[in-house]
């Protein structure tokens, strides 16, 4: 069967045969791949800065967000069955017996560093045509979000900050009083930084929950992407000609920092601006090298007479896929033409090489079809 993998000894991206999976236990399920995303991961996996292939293979099939639909169950699974559509988790438990999170579902909090990621790290990936997998690591999608469903694994990345961030912000009288235009959150604002799919998603995801949403990127404002956003009510600010001071003054306290540019010199530019009681939450994963230069004393100072908190936050285990499946079907309700924007170009799998290397003005999400 196809797939797209990379050799990085090689340093080579190609479409290849490789051999069919097959159930190998009666617990497996077998899942052709109808889609999948491509993300900055993939895109540094493809300039060969990142991804490592599994145990005793030269070449890393590419994949790591997808839909798909099952073709086989084991005769053990229970709760799936063919004809089914699912979204796989990416990060898979180590195997040390004593990391409690890797043995409670939860290896994205994983303490060895030993976990795999599908299509990343160790593990073969979604972008081919037939993919085995347990049912402990499959949330079920309902037909109806067929089209988007491809965007359930990088709203995890949001999900679980979400989630992180209601249990860090319970250490304060977070929620609004009652009656506040736009409800519990009402009274909050969040800035989010960066114009990809996982800022798109954070943005709305906020501005769902009823607060004052911003973006801020680099994006000309006249960037058809850019009216996705004001179209579901966010605010935009291009930080190419404000400074995040002026962003700042212009929103008022700033409870919450989302960062999804992946850049170190633009969260950091941005610290200085989170509001009293703020929270910076922190997704993007930088490429090596970047130096930035900090005023420590400022930073420390901030921190500690504000009540300030960084958050990492990375993606996500299987209650977070399946709380993601919720969401979208929620966000897709309000909003149904900005989330089916979000996919901004569908391209056969075949065609990667155009869609791969590089980003293409106005593009949010690239889809590779299967
Ligand atoms: C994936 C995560 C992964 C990270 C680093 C992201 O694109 O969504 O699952 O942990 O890359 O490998």
């Amino acid at each position: 069967m196809k797939a797209l993998a990379v050799y990085p000894e090689e340093k080579d991206l190609r479409l290849v045969s490789i051999p069919e999976p097959r159930l190998d236990s009666p617990e497996q399920v077998l899942i052709h791949p109808l889609e999948v995303g491509i993300c900055g991961t993939d895109r540094d996996i493809v300039s060969f800065e990142f991804g490592t292939p599994p145990q005793g293979l030269e070449y890393l099939v590419l994949g790591h967000e997808t839909i798909g639909e099952v073709v086989e169950v084991g005769r053990n699974v229970e709760g799936f069955r063919k004809g089914d559509l699912v979204v796989p988790t990416v990060r898979r438990p180590c195997p040390d017996p004593s990391c409690i999170p890797c043995q409670t579902h939860q290896s994205d909090m994983c303490f060895t560093g030993r976990f795999t990621e599908r299509g990343i790290r160790s593990a073969s990936g979604y972008l081919t045509e037939l993919i085995v997998d347990h049912p402990a690591f499959l949330a079920r999608i309902p037909r109806e979000l067929r089209s988007v469903a491809v965007l359930v694994e990088p709203l995890t990345v949001t999900e679980k900050a979400l989630k992180e961030l209601d249990e860090v912000q319970s250490r304060l009288p977070w929620q609004c009083p009652p009656g506040t235009p736009g409800g519990r959150y009402g009274c909050r604002s969040a800035l989010v930084l960066g114009a990809g799919p996982v800022g798109f998603l954070a943005a709305i995801s906020l501005t769902h929950l009823g607060m004052k949403t911003y973006l801020a990127s680099r994006n000309p404002p006249d960037d058809p992407k850019i009216q996705v956003l004001l179209d579901a009510g966010i605010g935009y600010f291009c930080s190419a000609v404000k400074t995040p001071q002026e962003i700042a003054a212009a929103i008022g306290n700033i409870d919450i920092i989302f960062e999804a540019a992946g850049s170190s010199q633009l969260s950091f530019e941005y610290l200085p601006v989170l509001g009293i009681n703020g929270i910076y939450i922190m997704t993007g994963v930088p490429g090596p090298g970047n130096r930035v230069t900090i005023d420590g004393d400022d930073v420390m100072r901030r921190l500690v007479l504000n009540n300030q908190v960084i958050l990492g936050v990375v993606n996500a285990n299987i209650d977070a896929f399946r709380r993601a499946v919720h969401h979208l079907a929620l966000l897709s309700e309000q909003y149904p033409e900005t989330v089916q924007a979000l996919i901004s170009t569908r391209a056969p799998m075949e065609d990667f090489s155009q869609y791969l290397t590089q980003k293409r003005r106005g593009e949010i999400k690239t889809v590779l079809t299967l």
